[in-house]
């Protein structure tokens, strides 16, 4: 069997598996074929994949033999229509609000998994590249806050005079939400966090943050751990009470998503204008419509010296690391279906049918056939 690895499109720097996700692989009788320079933006040139034991070729090679291609980014529906009818798809193809793609795998007979489904589940934890990805943008996203922001982060008692430390308000403490209020407390900020989700609450403070209450906030528990749509009642509270500690705060990092919805709006225009010149906001879900009202996707804008940083995909920020945590969740995924170096699909496996977009254009995925009746 041939796994095939290509170069990631535009300004994707991570690649699907490193050299030394490459030889786990090949110690499982697979054949690994890599695109030149599939590896180079996250600094792992052609030679480590040979030396990890790929081979390299070119991409049209790889899409029409390869049994199995693992990517990142989703192929075009011209790229898939080269491969083999039974080869399988692998990528984080955002199949629910990506309609034509999936459309387009089942009319045409496809076998495809796309990772974002990978079920939250315990099991499944270590094939997470949500929750792997997230704690890169977190991490990252404090990083770029510091860098930006005209003042330390950490207390300072100096010969120079004191320097108080640095306020940062984290809202949404999910993975990436926790992740950065641990790398802003390492870095000696005092930081605020706040979620709609009461289990957040615990694991704010176990982390040394101090943690916002806004109470009256709807949960539901069929909702795997996942924030729900909130009354508009509630969401005026929260914009109040964020106002009110946003005109303290130096740094505010937003990460407040809703899967398959617009991401909340938290921080209004009104808390921009009475924010402090040189503060920061690091907007995480600006590519879902933003937990800003100013931000914009991909861009910096500056409102009277409050700088506002709309982000997308911070992981590719950081290709090595982001790339190995993918190779290592992509392994664990694909020791479910390989066995004697051959693909064996069990779909009694419940992480197996739930990340399977379709199979042979057959919607498996219960969380497909759903958007699909
Ligand atoms: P996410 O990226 O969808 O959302 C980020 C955070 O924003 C969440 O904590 C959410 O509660 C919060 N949020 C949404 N609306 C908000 C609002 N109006 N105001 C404030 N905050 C708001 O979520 P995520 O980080 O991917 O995961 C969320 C939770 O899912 C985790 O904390 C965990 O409980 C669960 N999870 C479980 C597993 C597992 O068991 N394998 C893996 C990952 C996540």
């Amino acid at each position: 069997m041939i796994i095939g690895i290509l170069k990631e499109p535009g300004d994707e720097s991570r690649v699907a598996l490193l050299p030394e996700a490459v030889k786990t692989l090949i110690s499982w009788k697979v054949t690994v074929w890599v695109e030149k320079d599939a590896g180079s933006r996250a600094f792992a040139d052609d030679e480590l994949y040979i030396e990890s034991g790929a081979k390299i070729h070119n991409r049209e090679e790889i899409l029409q033999q390869a049994d199995m291609i693992l990517g990142i980014q989703p192929l075009e529906e011209k790229e898939i229509s080269k491969m083999k009818s039974d080869a399988v798809l692998f990528g984080q193809l955002n199949a629910l609000y990506n309609p034509s793609l999936t459309q387009y795998l089942i009319n045409n007979n496809r076998t495809a998994f796309s990772m974002e489904l990978v079920p939250r589940t315990t099991r499944a934890q270590a094939m997470d590249v949500l929750s792997s990805m997230a704690t890169v943008s977190g991490y990252k996203a404090v990083l770029m806050a510091a860098d930006l922001l005209p003042r330390f982060f950490p207390m300072f008692m100096t010969a120079a005079g004191s320097i108080t430390p640095a306020r940062v308000l984290i809202l949404g403490a999910g993975v990436a939400g926790l992740q950065a209020i641990a790398t802003a407390k390492r870095l000696g900020a005092t930081v605020f966090a706040f979620d709609v989700r009461q289990a957040a609450k615990e694991e704010v403070l176990s982390l040394g943050a101090k943690f916002v209450d806004v109470e009256g906030a709807k949960e539901d528990k069929g909702a795997g751990g996942y924030a729900v749509e909130q009354t508009e009642e509630y969401l005026q509270k929260q914009k109040d009470t964020i106002h009110e500690h946003a005109m303290k705060a130096d740094v505010i990092i937003t990460t407040a998503q809703i899967p398959g919805r617009k991401a909340p709006l938290l921080v209004e225009e009104r808390t921009v204008r009475a924010m402090k010149p040189g503060s920061v906001i690091i907007d995480l879900a600006a590519s879902s419509g933003g937990n800003c009202a100013l931000s914009q996707p991909e861009s910096t804008v500056d409102i009277n010296g409050v700088r506002i940083v709309g982000v997308g995909n911070l992981a590719a920020k950081m290709p090595q690391d982001a790339s190995k945590m993918y190779g290592k969740n992509y392994l664990n995924f694909l020791k479910l279906i390989i066995k004697d170096g051959e693909i064996h699909l069990n779909f009694e496996d419940d992480i197996v049918t739930g990340t399977c977009v379709c199979h042979k254009g057959k919607p498996v995925s219960p969380r497909i056939i759903q958007i699909q009746n």
